[in-house]
């Protein structure tokens, strides 16, 4: 094998995840942008987001702008953006190619003639391929049929042959595309439908490899045979399964199902969801991961199930809070600045075993930071006082919470539960939490004085 053959001589792969911006970004999306964007910063490759907004009346600029910010909280912000609106030029010539190698021809059926044809082929048991008989036409015919006023929408003729390539998640497929009909790429008012664009892009913008739902399956048959028409390299191809409801349900971004921005908003962590989305419906267990070069680690393509994933929110609410337990305090210092918590890494690594949600955080910091008072018992009063008089001088580190409920267990008597849970309400006011331990430092001696002495402190 010459060096020029070996995989580390491979140029790095582009990807790319090509939404529409008519809706809010759900988590099945979510995984097919995840997929992408992971295998291409795995192999230090390039992810791309293309805006695929040539559908005007549908499409929206505050759709594409919840895109791009959903990308970022998920920590997948693309290296490069492309709007298919502002692209027209490159696909109308693509078409033009087409149309002179006689591979993109005019059709002007209406939608009626054409339900018609349907019907016609489906009562007498056969499929309802579209039967090309707008290649038949003539000039005089297509000059009559302009003059009634109808103009042309463009087919482009199928080579009717079976289409072939090893699928990064389905292994072989193969497609006859004389099961298919001539798919329409450019309509009567010269608009051009999802297909020929994204050809055009994938060419133009040199993507490697495609990875996207198994909707997509046939649309690669016939985007194969486009391409090879242009006289490009077909990139190569992955379908991985779709995601739905708990119910079975598929997800739908009109509907707004799942969506990233609701999740967010309910405090899940984006690396929990980008957890989720990638590993349920695989091989792999559906855990935290420390980051998400951690859960690019763990992608393999071919051990995606064929098979529907059932998306469940509420393992989401029990991984953020597992991802929250394992999180790295690099990985939460920003944030944790951002809401005026301090405390550093010793706050963060006494707390994150008790939070459900990352606000929890804040909670936990007033309790230490903000004056607040004990929740003291009448009959534990006295032991209180007693506790705060034997509270050994500063700097206090991990050792002294032990060091001075010794001493309080001695003189005292008490042991367990009534030596513990009188401590614990009196400095937090809480009947579980933090280790007391990591606590007492971050407190201080003052604070803890007063705490147990039943003043807000
Ligand atoms: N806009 C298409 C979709 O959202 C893109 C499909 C593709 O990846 O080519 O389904």
């Amino acid at each position: 094998m010459s060096a020029s053959h070996s995989p580390s001589a491979l140029p790095p792969p582009v990807l790319r995840f090509a939404p529409s911006p008519t809706g809010l970004l759900h988590v099945g999306n979510a995984r097919t942008a995840l997929l992408n964007a992971l295998l291409a910063r795995r192999a230090g490759g390039t992810f791309l987001l293309r805006l695929d907004d040539t559908d005007l009346a549908r499409s929206k600029a505050e759709y594409a702008e919840a895109i791009r910010e959903d990308l970022l909280w998920l920590g997948i912000a693309p290296d490069l953006v492309a709007r298919q609106s502002e692209r027209i030029a490159l696909y109308e010539a693509a078409a033009e190619r087409l149309k002179d190698a006689g591979r993109l021809y005019p059709a002007y059926e209406t939608e009626e003639e054409l339900e018609l044809k349907r019907r016609v082929l489906r009562a007498r048991g056969l499929p309802p391929i579209y039967d090309r008989a707008a290649l038949d036409l003539g000039a005089s015919d297509r000059a009559r049929l302009e003059a009634e006023g109808r103009g042309p929408h463009w087919r482009f003729r199928l080579e009717h042959r079976i289409v072939a390539w090893e699928d990064g998640v389905r292994g072989h497929q193969q497609v006859d595309t004389a099961s298919l009909s001539d798919p329409v790429l450019v309509r009567a008012d010269g608009s051009f439908l999802y297909t020929l664009p994204s050809v055009v892009d994938d060419l133009d913008l040199g993507v490697t490899q495609v990875v996207r739902g198994e909707d997509h399956v046939t649309n690669t048959a016939v985007q194969i045979e486009i391409i090879t028409a242009l006289g490009g390299q077909p990139p190569s191809f992955a379908h991985h399964n779709l995601l739905t409801l708990p119910s079975g349900e598929g997800l739908s971004k009109r509907l707004g199902h799942l969506s990233l921005r609701a999740l967010r908003e309910a405090g899940q962590e984006a690396l929990a969801v980008a957890a989720a989305a990638v590993l349920v419906g695989t091989s792999h267990a559906v855990e935290p991961v420390e980051s998400l070069d951690a859960l690019a680690a763990l992608i393999d393509l071919a051990h995606i199930s064929r098979a529907p994933a059932r998306f469940d929110p509420e393992e989401v609410a029990g991984l953020t809070a597992r991802t929250l337990h394992l999180m790295p305090f690099a990985a939460a210092e920003a944030r944790l600045a951002a809401e005026g918590i301090g405390g550093g890494a010793a706050f963060w690594l006494a707390v994150r075993g008790n939070l459900k949600t990352f606000a929890d955080a804040r909670a936990w910091w007033q309790l230490i930071a903000a004056p607040a008072a004990g929740l003291i018992a009448p009959e534990d009063a006295a032991f209180l006082r007693d506790a705060a008089e034997r509270l050994p001088a500063e700097p206090w580190d991990g050792t002294t919470f032990g060091t001075w409920s010794k001493a309080v267990k001695a003189a005292s008597g008490r042991a367990g539960k009534a030596l513990f849970r009188p401590l614990r309400q009196a400095l937090t006011g809480r009947e579980d939490g933090p280790e007391l331990a990591a606590l007492l430092p971050l407190m201080g001696r003052a604070r803890v004085i007063g705490r147990l002495c039943g003043g807000a402190a």
